[in-house]
């Protein structure tokens, strides 16, 4: 296909708000598209290949900006100079694109798998004049590209389509495309979706029209799915009103989330980001060979942190290290070790559970685990219809350092990537949230060459909203813990404008931050802004799409005046 066709749709698209017409325009267009190029089905959502796949573009804006000013001929600083008034690296490309065309009216026949191929060829450059590849790759694309390619090309690498497509718009366009908008077939769609993690999978069955097969398909163990979420709730007594009686309550272990994969031998470990994280934790790997049965499973888990002489668990913030780091693992497994407690089984011995009833799946999976305290445990839990025994359960795992409990309807699915009505988190107010950066300043003084200040950001639908400015927290020594340093270094090729100190930057930094009270403000666009806000940890394993939202703060803030109101 030509990828002017794609870009026509992308630019289609991106002419409606409205979800149904975005439905309308995909599913004639899905009816068009040949099997054999599925894969266009990744590019829609911004991919090269299955969400599953960790192989993402990753391209800084820097590095897009070198290779529009190869491709155009213009040099850096003027692109930079237009990026800041335009806002969007594509639209100063598109801009270039037009200018230059008009001069040598080069002729163009990109395709898309031509344009796949080039994508798919940066994540694996390593080493030694890497850069200067990946610049030639990108340049070899945008040279040949149209003005409107250029735009969707720069925005594909940069990970910001901005064509308002998400994988519900997907679902639903397939569904009125092979099966005639038929309702009761969607949840079909989405368990393949779910199980899958596979677009363009899902779209080849679904253009025949197979309900049968998308009903057969089934997990793949070392493939990631995403994790199931949970909702809030404000106390015990709406839990049961929500989940019925009895329910299981368990610790809320203040740590980072593993999916732990197994066939034969061979364990993976993934984050709720999806990330392969198996090398960093090889007693992990230990523990699942050890000390649980079963020839093939996938296991949904904490891994918390604790410490070695006291033998008291530690919070998030002092082992997250050990997901980044990829050097010194055995100094690491030692000075910070962690325990997995264990909470569900997604699929066992060749079977999926993902249907079968919480309750099932828990007795099962505390059948397999051989209990070992500081290494592998089932999570805590107690399965009660009495509030208080829930209360004295909760003060407990306070108690013990961790984050709060999560009470469990008994008898539902496991329904990944969503956030559920059937599993509530209970914590005490005022934790910590996990925003984005936004924006920043360089430091001066004895903080010159570092960013210091960073603009912090909550999310409301796919807008990123500012509620408080902050470097509280953050260290001067990297080994200290999250240091200016190492924030810098995360944060630079995210930059999108400099005005003289202050930068703009890309919203992809997650971190997790606590902060005294929460205030109405008129100085951000929040409306809300936090009270001395102070920096906890950088949440790699935390996805954008899952931080903070201005709704979850809003109600932060009422109960925060409840509770003041409750004390005066
Ligand atoms: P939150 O990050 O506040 O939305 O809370 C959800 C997270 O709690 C999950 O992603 C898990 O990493 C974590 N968690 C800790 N203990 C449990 C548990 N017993 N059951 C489910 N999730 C848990």
């Amino acid at each position: 296909m030509l990828y002017s066709k794609l870009t026509e749709l992308y630019t289609q698209l991106s002419s409606t708000t409205k979800r149904l017409e975005k439905i309308e325009i995909l599913s004639k267009f899905f009816k068009k598209l040949d099997e054999k190029e599925s894969y266009i089905l990744y590019l829609l959502e911004g991919n090269i290949y299955p969400s599953y796949d960790e192989r993402k573009i990753g391209i800084s804006n820097q590095l897009a900006i070198k290779s529009i000013s190869k491709a155009t001929g213009t040099n850096q600083k003027k692109i930079q100079e237009l990026w800041r008034k335009m806002g969007d690296l594509g639209e100063v490309s598109k801009k270039l694109t037009e200018t230059k065309t008009q001069r040598t009216l080069a002729s163009h026949t990109l395709t898309t798998i031509k344009v796949l191929e080039n994508l798919r060829k940066l994540p694996e450059l390593i080493g030694k004049g890497t850069i200067d590849k990946k610049i030639s790759l990108i340049t070899e694309l945008l040279t040949s590209a149209s003005p409107e390619e250029a735009l969707y090309l720069v925005r594909t690498l940069l990970g910001d389509l901005r064509i308002g497509v998400q994988e519900s718009t997907i679902k639903y366009s397939l569904l009125k495309a092979f099966f005639n908008d038929d309702k009761e077939k969607e949840p079909s769609i989405q368990r393949a979706i779910d199980k899958t993690n596979d677009l363009a999978k899902v779209f080849e069955i679904s253009k025949k029209s197979d309900i049968k097969k998308l009903d057969s398909l089934e997990l793949e163990v070392g493939k990631p799915i995403k994790a199931m979420l949970a909702q809030k709730t404000i106390s015990i007594k709406q839990a049961f009103k929500d989940l019925g009686k009895p329910l299981a309550a368990e610790y809320k272990y203040d740590g980072f989330r593993l999916l732990i994969h197994k066939k034969g031998d061979k364990i993976t470990l993934f984050t709720r980001r999806l990330e392969n994280v198996t090398k960093q934790f090889p007693e992990v790997e230990r523990y699942i060979q050890n000390n649980l049965k079963g020839k093939s499973f996938i296991l949904d888990s904490e891994a918390v942190g604790y410490d070695k002489k006291t033998k008291k668990y530690t919070d998030f913030q002092a082992i997250s290290q050990r997901i980044r780091r990829k050097h010194n693992i055995k100094k690491l497994e030692e000075s910070l070790p962690v325990e997995i407690n264990i909470f569900d089984i997604l699929y066992y011995n060749g079977k999926s559970l993902l249907d079968k009833p919480f309750k099932e799946r828990t007795k099962l999976l505390r059948k397999i685990i051989k209990k070992e305290p500081f290494k592998i445990a089932p999570s805590k839990m107690i399965i009660t219809s009495s509030e208080k025994e829930i209360e004295k359960f909760y003060k407990e795992a306070l108690k013990n350092n961790q984050e709060g409990i999560m009470l469990k309807n008994l008898d539902a699915e496991y329904k990944p990537g969503r956030r559920v009505g059937h599993m509530l988190k209970l914590k005490p107010n005022k934790k910590d949230f996990d925003l984005v950066i936004t924006g920043a300043e360089w430091g001066t003084g004895k903080r010159k060459g570092w960013l210091s200040s960073f603009t912090l950001s909550c999310k409301k639908g796919n807008k990123f909203l500012e509620i408080g400015k902050s470097s509280t927290g953050l260290k001067e020594k990297k080994e200290e813990g999250l240091s200016y340093e190492e924030l810098t270094d995360l944060l630079k090729p995210h930059i999108e404008e400099q005005n003289e100190r202050a930068v703009k930057i890309s919203p992809k930094i997650v971190v997790a931050v606590t902060y005294q009270d929460i205030q109405k403000s008129s100085n951000y666009e929040s409306g809300l802004a936090l009270r001395f806000p102070r920096f906890v940890a950088l949440r790699e394993d935390k996805p954008i799409s899952e931080i903070t939202t201005l709704e979850e703060l809003e109600e932060e803030f009422i109960d925060q005046k409840k509770e003041n109101y409750k004390y005066n």
